[in-house]
Order: structure tokens, then C-alpha cells, then sequence
């Protein structure tokens, strides 16, 4: 099914017969239905932070004669204008890498490199929850890249890894290049992803538990931004996942050596 316009010309046929015009806009529909959904879904993320740093900036207005209220509030105050932060900065990383701006220049990337800064990066916030991360598997490889993007990509995936993990567990950046292509897995102890959950998470703003999602500061656009990434670099990203069960992140790429010979499809099982 789709949609079809039709419009109807007089001239410049005999007069008993009119010329009908049928265009299929389904496509356009689709995209005019896209953006609008888009559209609705940042107001609403937008509208939920600005309402609470609303109320939160009153009651602490009312809370001049108590102090421990006031410094409940103000905390509150710094996550929710944090979130909204993120939100804002992260939709404008969306806005870039879906062709706003041009792609910037590729050069060789040494993926080593760029996940031990990720894992350097994250120690702190690791630590804060008792998390040991691991980095394991030295490969050596280089992908031609944006090694900004992919420390956004590895960063939002170590992240995550954190942010659903129970304290004292561990995340294991794991770092293996097999026939061309070099696969970052990031692996975690957490709560998992259940099966019905695990293509979607990929959506911008789709979150298998939004109120949790919401609380650690999440946007719901870490990983539609991964996936991004990893199209711009002929890769992709994937989920295998088991409620409970942790999960596991795989970041698929060509390495230069495949890129230069543009050959082998990236391998099925990974
Ligand atoms: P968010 O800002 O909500 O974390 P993401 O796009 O990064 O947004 O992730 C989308 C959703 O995928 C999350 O809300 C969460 O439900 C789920 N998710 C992502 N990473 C993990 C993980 N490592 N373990 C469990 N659930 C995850």
C-alpha cells in the first residue's frame, strides 16, 4: 500500500478529455512522517527537563530556611540541566552525522588507541560503581576513519555498558581483527536486553526502560548515534543480549587492509 497524488489537467487535450497525473509520494509521506514524529520527540524530551528545573528552581526559592532541602534540590537542579545538556549536544552529533555538514576526512585510525582512551576515560565513573574494566586483545589494526567519531562510538558503548551494570561487576573492552575487519567488543555483567528490545534500541529515543534510561541521565540517542558512526565507516554495530545476563556491543569495522582491497562481505558470525 502507499499514497498516490493526483492532479488533474484541462489542457491542452480535446475538451471531453482531461490528462490525470499520478505521483507516488509515499516516500515523501514517509519522511513528512518521520521528521514530525522526530519533531514531537525532542519537544517532549525537552519539555520534561525544563518542567522539572521549573518546579525544582520554586521549591528551592521556598527552601531559604533549609538548607539540606535546598541542597536536595540544587543537585537535582545540576542532573536535570546535565541531561538537557546532553540532549541538546548529542542531537546536534545526530544533526552532523546524518549529513548536515559534510564527512570529515578520513585518515588511518589506530583502534587500539582509541579504545584505551575510551577505557581511560571511563575509569572514574567505572570506579564509582566498583566496575572492573578490562581492556584485552592488543590488535594492532587500523581503520580509515574519523578518530573522533569512533571515540564517540566506543565512548557511548562503554558508557552504557556502566550505566546498565550493577556495582562490582566487570566491562571488558575486547579488541580482535579477523580477515579485514576489526571487531570492539564491549562486554558487561549487566541487566540485559530483552530479545523484543534488542533491534530497537538503535532507534533515537527508543528505551527498553524508559524511567531507568532517564534517571542515569540517559537521551536515548547514545546509540542511534553508534550506529551512525559505524554506517559512515562501512561498518555496523550489533547486540547479543540475554536478560540478566549482561550484554554484548560488537563494533564491526574494515580494517585499511580490507578497505584497499574492497573485498569480503564483513563475516556472519561475529
Ligand atoms: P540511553 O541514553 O537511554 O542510554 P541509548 O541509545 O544509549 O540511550 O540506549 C538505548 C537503550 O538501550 C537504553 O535506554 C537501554 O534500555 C538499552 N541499553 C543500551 N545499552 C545497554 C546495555 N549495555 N545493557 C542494557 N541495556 C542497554
Amino acid at each position: 500500500t502507499g499514497t498516490v497524488a493526483v492532479r488533474v489537467h484541462a489542457s491542452p487535450l480535446p475538451e471531453d478529455r482531461v490528462l490525470l497525473e499520478l505521483t507516488d509520494v509515499t516516500e515523501l509521506h514517509r519522511v513528512e512522517k518521520v521528521r514530525r514524529d522526530f519533531v514531537a520527540n525532542v519537544s517532549h524530551e525537552l519539555k520534561t527537563p525544563v518542567g522539572a528545573l521549573q518546579l525544582l528552581t520554586e521549591a528551592l526559592a521556598d527552601a531559604v530556611d533549609d538548607p539540606q532541602a535546598a541542597a536536595r534540590f540544587t543537585s537535582r537542579i545540576q542532573h536535570e540541566s546535565a541531561r538537557m545538556g546532553r540532549l541538546v549536544s548529542e542531537l546536534l552529533e545526530l544533526s552532523r552525522l546524518q549529513g548536515a555538514e559534510p564527512l570529515p576526512a578520513f585518515s588511518p585510525v589506530s583502534v587500539d588507541r582509541v579504545v584505551n582512551e575510551a577505557a581511560d576515560r571511563s575509569r572514574t565513573a567505572a570506579n564509582a560503581k566498583r566496575i572492573a574494566l578490562h581492556r584485552t586483545g592488543e590488535s594492532g589494526a587500523t581503520v580509515s576513519g574519523s578518530e573522533s567519531q569512533l571515540a564517540t562510538a566506543v565512548g557511548n558503548l562503554v558508557r552504557n555498558a556502566i550505566v546498565y551494570s550493577p556495582e562490582d561487576t566487570t566491562v571488558t573492552i575486547d579488541v580482535t581483527e579477523t580477515r579485514g575487519w576489526v571487531k570492539v567488543a564491549v562486554i558487561d555483567q549487566g541487566i540485559g536486553i530483552a530479545p523484543a528490545d534488542q533491534a530497537r534500541v538503535f532507534e533515537r529515543f527508543y528505551r527498553a526502560d524508559p524511567a531507568r534510561s532517564r534517571a542515569t541521565g540517559g537521551t536515548g540517542l547514545g546509540l542511534a548515534i553508534v550506529k551512525h558512526i559505524a554506517g559512515n565507516h562501512a561498518g555496523r554495530v550489533e547486540v547479543s543480549s540475554m536478560p540478566g545476563n549482561g550484554s554484548v556491543f560488537t563494533l564491526l569495522l574494515p580494517s585499511v587492509a580490507l578497505s584497499a582491497r574492497e573485498s569480503a562481505p564483513p563475516p556472519d558470525e561475529i
